[in-house]
């Protein structure tokens, strides 16, 4: 059956596959610049990481090669209400790195002096007593830190919602609820069966997250991308005493507190992942670890109550940087996957380069660290 059976909208000039973050950005970039555009979801859009990851909006701490789109997504997150018409929840409360002992600070003291070397001035090294301003119920262990003060939060499912309906009212066409099956390239159209039909475009981009690699495969481009879960976990509300999200140099952390007093832990809490029934599973014993270490940085939350878990499913890539970019294998083929535990922040940037990717065949901002064939000598299971 043919889409346009099925009473649904026909032709575009692109097809997206996936509606997480990058893929409903990349529908609103592509919209905003005129393209027609069909936006296929297997199940609903931020079902998954785009939608239950930790909020956090950090350029604080990224490989040297993302922090220029990093960097670039961020002055986006700081311009959404002119952007999208609406702030998606974006809070600039700063992001905190904390060392704990001398050792750990060196090692911040010294990255933020490779950094400045490479012309990066956004982290900067803070002492002891000005981490104390910052957040002054921090342990009086903590010895200073990185800070970034442009750095920010916002309710991941809020954010993604925002660029979706920002992408409909300028056309892109959203189908729910529509797996993408097989991809194949017909003369100068890609082909993409559903159980709604086949859709068809002369473009297509692969943005379909944790199940990306399935579709890169079908394209040539093959890839050790590996699925997997990580987890996060809210307390019960307690009364304000954190306004910038805080994390560790020594230990996995991420850790804010909501306006309404709920406070979230996570930080790269892996756990293992089903993609086949599609979801994470969460570990409880890992997470215990985890709430000991903010009752270690914060001793007066002893005792606080945790009142929900879950996990979510990432694309992990072995080097921890995405896959952003043409496909080298196949024409007229997108892809951006592999964000490996940070891609959130990096959700409005990603979209406008793949629309520059589509429209002009190349991006203003550095990506060949990104390139689909980087692992080219690596073996692929
Ligand atoms: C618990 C957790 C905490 C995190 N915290 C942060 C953070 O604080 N800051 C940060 O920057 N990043 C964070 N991340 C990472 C971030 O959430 C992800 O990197 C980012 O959301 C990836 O977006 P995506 O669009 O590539 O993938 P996804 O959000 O996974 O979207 C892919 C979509 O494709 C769909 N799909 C899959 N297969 C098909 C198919 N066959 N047909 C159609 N659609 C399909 C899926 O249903 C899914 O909706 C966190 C992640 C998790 C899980």
């Amino acid at each position: 059956m043919r889409p346009e059976q099925a009473g649904l909208p026909r032709g575009s000039d692109v097809i997206v596959i996936g509606g997480g973050f990058h893929g409903t950005s990349s529908a609103f970039h592509l919209a905003r610049a005129g393209a027609k555009v069909t936006l296929l979801e297997a199940e609903y859009c931020a079902r998954h990481a785009s939608g239950v990851n930790a909020g956090g909006v950090r350029t604080l701490g990224r490989h040297h090669a993302e922090i220029p789109l990093a960097r670039a997504s961020l002055d986006l997150w700081h311009r959404l209400p002119e952007l999208i018409g609406d702030d998606g929840s974006f809070v600039c409360s700063g992001q905190l790195q904390i060392a704990e002992t001398p050792q750990e600070l060196d090692k911040l003291r010294r990255r933020v002096a490779e950094l400045n070397a490479l012309g990066f001035t956004h982290e900067v090294i803070v002492d002891a007593q000005q981490v104390r301003e910052i957040a002054p119920r921090l342990a009086h262990h903590v010895v200073g830190g990185i800070w970034v003060d442009d750095d920010g939060h916002a309710v991941p499912y809020r954010a993604v919602t925002a660029f979706r309906h920002a992408a409909q009212r300028l056309g892109a066409q959203f189908h729910e609820a529509t797996p993408a099956r097989t991809i194949e390239r017909v003369g100068n159209q890609w082909r993409v069966s559903t159980p709604l039909g086949v859709f068809s475009a002369p473009w297509l981009v692969n943005a379909a997250g944790a199940w990306s690699g399935d579709f890169a495969a079908q394209a040539g481009d093959a890839v050790p991308m590996k699925p997997g879960g990580l987890m996060l976990m809210i307390t019960q509300r307690v009364p304000h005493f954190v306004d910038p999200v805080l994390g560790a140099a020594g230990r996995p952390l991420s850790f804010k507190q909501f306006a309404n007093g709920t406070v979230l832990i996570g930080g790269g809490l892996r756990c293992g992942a089903d993609i086949v029934r599609r979801h994470g599973e969460v570990d409880f014993l890992k997470l215990s670890s985890s709430a000991q270490t903010v009752t270690d940085l914060f001793p007066h939350l002893a005792g606080i109550n945790v009142v929900r878990a879950w996990a979510g499913v990432e694309a992990f890539m072995p080097d921890e940087i995405p896959v952003i970019g043409l496909s080298r294998h196949a024409p007229q083929l997108v892809h951006a996957f592999g964000f490996s535990a940070h891609g959130f922040e990096l959700g409005p940037i990603g979209g406008k380069i793949v629309s520059e990717l589509v429209l002009e065949g190349r991006s203003t901002l550095p990506i060949a660290p990104f390139a689909v064939d980087r692992f080219a000598s690596v073996a692929v299971h």
